[in-house]
Parts: structure tokens; sequence; C-alpha cells
């Protein structure tokens, strides 16, 4: 069977303005953070097409029209595809260096059509500008922080593959001049099979991403607090009591820290909600700093936070404790140049008789971050210490229950 190049040509750009339409249309229902780079995504796929149908026009069409407006307007829907990936990631702008390179495409294109016309030389530049481009992509992908999703590897196999297909189309186009870019042969055949894929994979992948994006968003939301990003009430909850049961499962310690910062409602006074938001943030990078990665801190609300501490026992609880106070004594929170201190009154509880879940434990610990509250705040209390104090007090004697 004869591979008509122009009739896959106008395929591919029919098909690319289907995908690139549809996806116009839904683009305002995805969140905020996803539409631009949804956005360029679209305009990418909106102006392939124009490109393909100049392409498949060639010789019923000038050539400025066929060869270097085509060939540069696929550049320029090439480096908008790789700006979306790039956007998506969050990576550096690369603006510049694609307009540059758009312009060079250009010029290459002008050059090889009427000063030195060679069709070899034309498909050698393209294939290298748009592998350059498509390097740009696979680097927003491989060098963006955090794990590489399923989609990312379909978006990024796309890209290599088409990679691959353009430097050896490159490397296999004969230099004879009697050749053209609608002339049949495997290697066109393979090349314009993919281009018309490509649109069709590619976005695909691209949308499952900003599908998983949408998904991690909506676990993030459901599981931590907007402002410190670390759990909100209701994970904890859930981690608490897997922790607690696990301890009991295997006969280990668990113990828990309630933080309340100190005059808190002065930092806000003073200088405003938005320098008390900070203070809780800065709060968090303290106490992260002291933490073990094991260890379980959320935010139970206003200033007001939980740290659990699996395998850990009252006497390390106090200790860890003791270095997060003084950790947060040491460390500078200026606003404006203006230092401002923070300090905290902490709670110490740990699993045992009297507290035998999380309930009891968050009740206990609770009160004796109050005590040390009352004592003068900046300092730690241990639930066990304040129910002993208790019990002195009830019995005279001393006897501790
Ligand atoms: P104490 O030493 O007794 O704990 O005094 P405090 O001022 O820290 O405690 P208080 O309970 O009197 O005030 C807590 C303040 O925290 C009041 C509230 O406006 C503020 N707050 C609660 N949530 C937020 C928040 O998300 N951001 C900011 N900036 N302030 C908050
Ligand atoms: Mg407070
Ligand atoms: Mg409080």
């Amino acid at each position: 069977m004869d591979f008509h190049i122009s009739t896959a040509m106008q395929l591919t750009a029919t098909i690319t303005l289907i995908i690139g339409m549809a996806l116009a249309f839904t683009t305002s229902g995805y969140p905020r953070n996803l539409q631009y780079p949804i956005q360029l995504w679209v305009r990418g796929l909106l102006i392939q097409p124009f490109s393909y149908a100049l392409l498949s026009m060639r010789e019923q069409i000038p050539d400025w029209l066929s060869i270097v407006v085509a060939n540069t307007l696929l550049v320029v829907s090439f480096t908008l595809l790789i700006q979306a990936l790039r956007e998506y990631n969050h990576r550096p702008d690369r603006r510049l260096a694609f307009i540059v390179i758009i312009l060079l495409a250009a010029a290459g294109e002008i050059l090889l059509t009427y000063v030195w016309p060679s069709l070899q030389g034309r498909i050698i530049l393209i294939s290298l500008i748009l592998s350059i481009v498509l390097l740009y992509g696979l680097s927003a992908i491989y060098r963006a922080p955090g794990p590489i999703t399923q989609p990312e590897h379909l978006v990024a196999i796309m890209l290599g593959a088409a990679i691959v297909i353009m430097l050896t189309r490159a490397a296999l186009t004969p230099s004879s001049s009697s050749i053209f870019l609608t002339t049949s042969s495997i290697m066109q055949g393979v090349v314009f099979t993919y281009a018309s894929l490509m649109p069709v994979i590619a976005t695909s992948g691209f949308l499952l991403m900003c599908g998983e994006r949408m998904n991690k968003d909506l676990t993030r939301l459901a599981t931590l607090d907007p402002l410190t990003g670390v759990f909100n009430r209701r994970t904890m909850t859930e981690l608490a009591n897997k922790a607690i049961a696990a301890s009991k499962r295997h006969g280990r310690a668990l113990s828990l820290l309630i933080l309340d910062i100190d005059h808190f409602k002065r930092i806000n006074d003073q200088f405003g909600h938005e320098v008390g938001d900070l203070a809780l943030c800065r709060f968090v990078e303290c106490v992260g700093e002291v933490m073990r990665e094991s260890d379980i801190l959320a935010r139970l609300g206003g200033e007001e936070f939980v740290l659990i501490l699996p395998d850990t026992n009252e006497k390390a609880a106090i200790s860890l404790a003791e270095r997060i106070r003084k950790h947060l004594c040491d460390s500078e929170f200026t606003v404006s140049g203006w230092p401002l201190p923070l300090r905290a009154s902490i709670g110490v509880g740990s699993l045992g008789p009297a507290m035998s879940n999380l309930e009891t434990l968050l009740r206990e610990t609770d009160h004796a971050m109050y005590e040390a509250k009352r004592a003068g705040r900046n300092r730690i209390f241990a639930a066990s210490a304040i129910r002993r104090q208790s019990s002195l007090d009830i019995d005279p004697d001393g006897a501790t229950p």
C-alpha cells in the first residue's frame, strides 16, 4: 500500500486540531494551578495543524509559506508543548532560549530555501532543532523534584522516541537534489505515522499527568494543614491510632507532645495576621529540624500542635521536648529586621495504664501543657508528674497510685 505523505499530513493536522479544540473547551474545568500549563499545551496543539496544512501544500503555495512559515510554526508549536511541561513541573522559564531557537529555525529555513537550497539541509536543521526542544521537555520531566509518575514516563517515552526518529531521519536523508518532502519512503512513513500518533498519545499522557496532579492536590488538601503543610487533626487521629495500636501490639513505648506557642496573639496583634502565619510556618520548621523522620507532626488548630513519637518513652520524649524548646529559643525569627521571640509551652504524655488510648493521651497531655502555661510558659510539663502531683495533693502521705 502506498503511503501518501500529503494525506498523512492533512490527517495529522485534522486530528491535532480536533484534540486541541476539545482540550481548549475543557481547560476552564481544571484547577487554577493547571490552567496555564494546559493553555500552553492547547496553543501548541492548535498551531501544529497550520504547520502541517502548509507543509502538505508544497508546490501549490509559495515556498516561503510551505517551507519557512510551516517549519517555523512547527518549532513554535513544539516549544509551546515543552513550555507546558516545564510550567507543569515548575522548571525555570526557557522562553528566551525558545525564542532564539525559533529565530534560528526561521533564519536557517530562509537560507536553505533561497541562498543554498537544500531539502536535506532543511530536514537536518529542523530535526536537530526539534530534538533540542524535546530535550528541554525530557529535562522538565526528569530534573523535576519528587518522584516521576507513570504518565510522565509515557510522555517522556513519546518525546524520546520522537528524538530518535528525527535524528535517524536526519542521518538517513539522502543528499540527492531530486528528493521531495512528499516523496514516499519507509522513513517518511515512520515520521508521519509517528507525527500523527504523537499528539494523541502525548496529549493523553499530559492529561493523565494533570489527573495525577489533581489527585495529589486533593489528597494533600484532605490530609494536610494548608498553611503549615503538616498533618491536619483528622489525619493525625488516624495515624496516631495506628501508631498506638502498633505500639500496644509490639509492647513498645509511644509518647506525644502537645506544643502551644506562647503569647501568639501578641504577634498577631502587633504585626498582623500575615506575620502570625509566617510565625506558625517558622515554628513548624523549627520543630521539623529537631524531630525524627518517623515522628508525626500535626496542627491541632490555631497555634497548637501535636507531635506523636513512636518508639519513644517518657524520658526520651521529655528530652526531645527540651531540645525543641531550646531550639526555638536559639532560633532567629525576624520581621523587617526586628527579632520576634517564638516560645512554646509543651506537655508530654506517654502511653501507659493511665493513658491507654489517644483520647486520654491527648486530654492528659493537654492538661500538662496548660500547667506549663500556668507555671510561667516556655517550659515542659509531663502528664505523669502532674498526676503524681495531684495524687500527692489528695494523699498527704505522698503515696503514688
Ligand atoms: P498563650 O501563651 O496562653 O497560649 O497565649 P496565646 O496568645 O498564644 O493564645 P490565645 O489562645 O490567647 O491566642 C491564640 C491566637 O492565635 C488567637 C488567634 O487569632 C490566633 N490564630 C489562630 N489560628 C491562626 C492562624 O491560622 N493564623 C494566625 N495568624 N493566627 C491564628
Ligand atoms: Mg498560645
Ligand atoms: Mg492555644
